[in-house]
């Protein structure tokens, strides 16, 4: 393993007013690893990936982003740093077509200047949206909505890709897919992914590492052929 993680996030505290979300919680992902972070519900899986891309401010603790401590930096400043979030419920605009849903998210200048070769290599990876360039979004399927999300977050041409629950939603076979697509996207963009998910089973077989999450904390964390043979994670999450 290289010496000095891509993210780092080192024992953050995190509040939604006096409810305390997170204790504590330290990750770090490697650059080209595929990372799953697990938990059940409210487990503080969402609330870690709004940490680390700046739309929450921990109370205590850091985030380290290539070395740097970004704890302060601004969530527009994260994009333009690399770190791109596809989030829980996808946060597509249904209104707009593909296409403008696409255009939109090019915020920064790099994502902008580099506009014309990231559709290509988006239109690349998923023909539908190609086809369906000038569609309404809200009219796409749920599948085809979860890909213009993955969509909109490549199109910033991110360093790390932070997934929140892709496969929420999605009939099994379409799940499935989805998650898979990590490994593609891995392979054909180089992109580092920080995969949420509830889906245990498959998202270990994509992963390299994992963590997971129970009330807050980090109870496990380990390379994820030892964690699909722990007996709790059999017991809690794989129904063994
Ligand atoms: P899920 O899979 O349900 O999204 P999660 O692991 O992502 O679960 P979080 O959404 O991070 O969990 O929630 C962690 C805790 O914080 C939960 O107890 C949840 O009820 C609480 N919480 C989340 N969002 C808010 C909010 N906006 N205001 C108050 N509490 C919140």
């Amino acid at each position: 393993m290289m010496a000095e993680p891509l993210l780092e996030v080192k024992s953050i505290d995190v509040y939604y007013g006096e409810f305390q979300a997170l204790f504590g919680v330290s990750l770090r992902v490697y650059k080209g690893e595929i990372v799953a972070l697990l938990g059940g519900n409210g487990a503080g899986k969402t609330t870690t990936l709004l940490t680390i891309s700046g739309l929450l401010k921990p109370r205590n603790g850091s985030i380290i982003w290539q070395g740097r401590d970004i704890t302060g930096l601004p969530a527009f400043k994260r994009v333009e740093e690399g770190i791109s979030h596809v989030p829980e419920g996808r946060g597509i605009f249904p209104r707009l077509t593909v296409y403008e849903n696409l255009r939109v998210a090019a915020s920064t200048r790099r994502a902008k200047e580099h506009f014309q070769d990231s559709l290509e290599q988006v239109y690349t990876i998923f023909p539908i949206l190609k086809a369906r360039r000038s569609q309404l979004a809200g009219t796409l399927s749920g599948g085809e909505q979860q890909m213009l999300a993955i969509a909109r977050a490549l199109i910033q041409r991110p360093i790390l890709l932070m997934m929140d629950e892709p496969s929420l939603g999605l009939a099994p076979k379409l799940a499935r897919d989805v998650i898979y697509l990590a490994s593609r996207l891995r392979e054909e963009l180089g992109v580092t992914i920080l995969l949420v998910e509830q889906n245990v089973g498959l998202s270990l077989k994509v992963a390299d590492r994992g963590y997971v999450m129970e009330t807050g904390r980090i109870v496990l964390e380990g390379a994820s052929d030892e964690l699909a043979l722990d007996p709790r994670i059999k017991a809690a999450y794989l129904g063994l």
